[in-house]
């Protein structure tokens, strides 16, 4: 039966890869499903050199965990679209997890190429996507720490829960040392957060009145409001089904979360990204002028971006002291 547009707030019981993931760990249920099938999944993760993220396609649950998590920047495709199209014409079933527009234009290619039975062999999934920040400022960045850290990069989640979900951070994990920094102390974040990093497309965002994806999962930001039973700051994911197709493979799953149905239109108000676009800030042409002439310290300043530290940062600083 089809739950066209049904919403639930969820989370995976298995506790580990939950906080390995950026939500509730959702991603990781939808991608073991497909692999204990033998199917195949691409999804997104992060060069050796920590400096681009790109998809990736794994056929075996063993590699998934490079899989996991965000990554706060726009994704290169590389080949996956030709590969999907391999895939499915060799008759693999097929899971895709991207940005909307990304999804839609794998459709939009394999629609082309393929005829509706073979399309019963791709299931898409999309997250509610704020926008992505540019990779060329992004490996700039990672240059500028690897400089003042001097020490290679050699792992970095976007999403790291040492202080909880909602209270998220940067974790950089260098040859010789690990660093945490909450989400509005990090430069980098902070540019994505207040918009300033995002690709042109992302203020006028097309697909979000027209997503062709067969699930959409997000954070469920408003979980206090609507259901605080499912919020233990772990994550607690947002779920969409858009086709019967989703919901399938969604009844799959349901053994290893826990779920309640919500209603979408309030779920929603927690979580702009799902149907708008973010504003273009004014000086956001400047800002890239900028990055591409000045130097980066320079860049850093001009903008605000150094690192911030949270008045409660200085209030568990003051009374350590005393
Ligand atoms: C750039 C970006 C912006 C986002 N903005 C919002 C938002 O405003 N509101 C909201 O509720 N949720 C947003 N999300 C979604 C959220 O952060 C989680 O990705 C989502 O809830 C899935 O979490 P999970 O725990 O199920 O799985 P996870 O393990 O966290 O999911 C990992 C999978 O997500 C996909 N992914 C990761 N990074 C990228 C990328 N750069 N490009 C394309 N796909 C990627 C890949 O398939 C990857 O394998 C955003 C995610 C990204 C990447
Ligand atoms: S905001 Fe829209 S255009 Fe930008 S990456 Fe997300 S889906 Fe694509």
């Amino acid at each position: 039966m089809l739950n066209k547009n049904k919403a639930y707030a969820c989370y995976s019981i298995h506790e580990s890869i939950r906080l390995k993931s950026s939500s509730g760990g959702l991603f990781y249920l939808f991608a073991k499903q497909i692999l204990e099938i033998k199917g195949v999944v691409y999804g997104v993760t992060m060069s050796e050199d920590c400096k681009e993220a790109y998809f990736t396609r794994i056929n075996n649950i063993d590699n998934i965990h490079c899989l996991l998590g965000s990554k706060y920047l726009q994704a290169d495709l590389r080949d996956s679209y030709k590969k999907v199209l391999n895939d499915l014409l060799n008759d693999f079933i097929v899971l895709f997890c991207g940005t909307g527009c990304q999804i839609n234009g794998l459709k939009n290619f394999l629609e082309k190429k393929l005829n509706l039975k073979q399309l019963e062999n791709l299931y898409c999934i999309d997250i509610i996507c704020h926008g992505v920040s540019s990779p060329g400022l992004w490996s700039k960045y990672v240059s500028f720490l690897e400089n003042k850290e001097n020490s290679k990069l050699i792992s970095v989640s976007f999403r790291a829960k040492d202080e909880g979900w909602k209270n998220y951070g940067m974790r950089y994990k260098y040859l010789d040392k690990t660093k945490f920094i909450p989400k509005n102390e990090d430069p980098y974040m902070s540019m994505f957060l207040k918009n300033h990093s995002l690709r042109p497309s992302c203020y006028n965002c097309l697909i979000k009145e027209n997503i062709e994806s067969d699930i959409t999962i997000g954070d469920f930001w408003g979980i206090n409001n609507i259901a605080p039973i499912m919020n233990d700051d772990k994550g607690t994911s947002l779920i969409v089904i858009n086709t019967s197709h989703g919901d399938r493979l969604f009844t799959k799953i349901m053994d290893d979360i826990k779920f309640i149905d919500v209603n979408l239109e309030e779920a929603i108000k927690y979580n702009s990204a799902y149907y708008k676009s973010v504003c273009k800030p004014a000086n956001r042409n400047s800002f890239f002028d900028d990055l591409n002439t000045i130097s980066f310290i320079k860049f850093l300043k001009k903008y605000n971006f150094k690192k911030k530290i949270s008045l409660k940062k200085i209030i568990k600083k003051v009374f350590k002291h005393k």
